[in-house]
């Protein structure tokens, strides 16, 4: 099968091999059982509405627990998956089992699931998706997929279609990072998407800079012309969420509304507030 081909990787002995492309050698095997040794995890940030204070949804972010190295940063391992093949399985996987995690809470809050360009570029993700949500019964208003400008800009043709096929089925698509790619207003102009999170190295400057704040309102002015709501990613502190406030932002995440994490401790705080 093609899928099976794509996640092998072909080990061969390179004496002049440096430790680093070693290590990521190394690295790209051990993620090809790490689904089957039940080595991934899933954590949960929630997603807030600035005016309400309301759940709006939780983003779905992967952790890999090696069984010798302890636990890998996304930002080392997904770009290891993805020149491997493994990121096919795994993506797959990811959305999969957060459906079912999902289906389990007692509110039926929506997932922000994650995708790489390379699943957009390798796979049918429009029939996958679909194929996921038949056989896990998650209804498709409550998956979000995310997705960054590189994903689009690799081919536009290509993921502009898949894109609309998915949205097509029910699904929400958000655009990640905004902000940090080329071409964001092209991006914006070709693609009916449903939110927009700002990127969050706009956080780190929102407080001091005078640019920073000008970029978030364009932002924000953009995202009620186009009618598309905006999330600030990284919100850290109380300040930010007030300027966040002030300049109209509708959603926020970030360690000041929640850190990561299995969602056990939520849905607990919640069952605790229905019987309070
Ligand atoms: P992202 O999609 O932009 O996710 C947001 C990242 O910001 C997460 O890092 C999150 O833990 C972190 N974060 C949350 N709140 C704060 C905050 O207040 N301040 C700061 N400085 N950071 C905050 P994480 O979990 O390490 O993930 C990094 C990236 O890895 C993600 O960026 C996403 O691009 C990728 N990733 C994670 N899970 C998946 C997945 O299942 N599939 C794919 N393809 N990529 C994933
Ligand atoms: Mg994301
Ligand atoms: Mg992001
Ligand atoms: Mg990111």
């Amino acid at each position: 099968r093609a899928k099976a081909d794509l996640t092998r990787t072909v080990c061969y002995y390179e004496p002049q091999m440096d430790e680093k492309s070693r290590e990521r050698r190394g690295l790209a095997m051990d993620l090809r059982s790490a689904i089957e040794h039940k080595e991934l995890e899933l954590k949960y940030q929630v997603q807030k509405s600035v005016e309400s204070g309301e759940v709006r949804g939780y983003e779905v972010l992967l952790r890999w627990k090696h069984p010798e190295r302890g636990y890998i940063p996304p930002s080392e391992f997904i770009p290891i998956a993805e020149e491997s093949g493994s990121i096919l399985a795994i993506g797959e996987w990811v959305m999969r089992e957060a459906a079912r995690e999902a289906l389990a809470w007692p509110l039926p809050h929506k997932i922000a699931v994650n995708v790489s360009p390379v699943q957009l570029m390798h796979v049918d993700l429009a029939r996958s998706i679909h194929e996921i949500l038949l056989e896990t019964g998650l209804p498709p208003r409550r998956l979000e997929i995310e997705i960054t400008e590189s994903t689009i800009i690799a081919d536009k043709v290509r993921s502009l279609d898949a894109l609309r096929r998915i949205r097509a089925l029910g699904v929400t698509v958000a655009i990640d990072d905004f902000g940090t790619g080329y071409s964001s207003l092209d991006t914006l102009r070709s693609f009916p998407f449903d939110k927009i999170k700002l990127d969050s190295s706009f956080m780190k400057e929102i407080e001091t800079s005078q640019q920073a704040r000008a970029i978030i309102r364009a932002v924000l002015a953009l995202g009620k012309s186009l009618d598309i709501k905006v999330l600030a990613e990284g919100v850290e502190t109380g300040m930010q969420l007030e300027i966040l406030r002030s300049e109209g932002c509708h959603e926020v995440q970030g360690f000041l509304l929640g850190a990561p994490e299995t969602f056990v401790a939520d849905v607990v705080a919640v069952e605790e507030r229905r019987i309070a």
